[in-house]
């Protein structure tokens, strides 16, 4: 009986460090977390524009295992810096209409990418086309042959194999 009766008092300390070094894990976190916000507030943060030299930093990083160059490195550098300066900027005004530039000049490729992710989600159902005068997206089910189709916002019609 007293066995028993000692046993569960031995392992409650115990248990309730446990649970006190997981409070303290989790206090840090919410700290880390909470200066972090402190310090990007007032920044600009991850936009487009930088997320993508992000991208592109990173892409150069891998070719450059390959072909080790000092130019590849400085591309790096570059696109690194600069996606890096964007997020920390302070000139947020600055930085928005730089960005706003960025998505306007690109929209013609978004499109395309945009079309691209589609097409390959929807490859068993649905074919994608863009149509040639408006550019307006059109979606037709997939294994219909050759049909024509019409665009819904200009009536443009043409010929697709689907
Ligand atoms: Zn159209």
């Amino acid at each position: 009986m007293i066995q028993v009766g000692a046993l569960p008092g031995e392992s409650m300390p115990l248990m309730k460090k446990e649970v006190n070094d997981m409070d303290k894990i989790r206090q840090f976190g919410n700290q880390m977390q909470y200066r972090m916000a402190q310090f990007m507030y007032g920044r600009n943060g991850l936009d487009a524009l930088a997320r993508t030299c992000n991208w592109i930093a990173i892409i150069l990083l891998v070719i450059n295992l390959f072909v080790q160059s000092g130019i590849v490195y400085l591309l790096w550098l570059i696109f690194f810096s600069y996606s890096c300066f964007r997020v920390y900027s302070r000139n947020i005004p600055k930085r928005y209409a730089e960005n706003q530039k960025f998505l306007d000049m690109t929209i013609v490729p978004r499109r395309y990418a945009k079309l691209a992710k589609l097409q390959w989600r929807d490859r068993k159902v649905s074919r994608y086309y863009i149509c040639k005068s408006c550019h307006q997206q059109i979606r037709v089910p997939k294994g219909k042959g050759r049909i024509e189709i019409r665009c819904p916002k200009c009536n443009e019609r043409f010929i697709k194999k689907t």
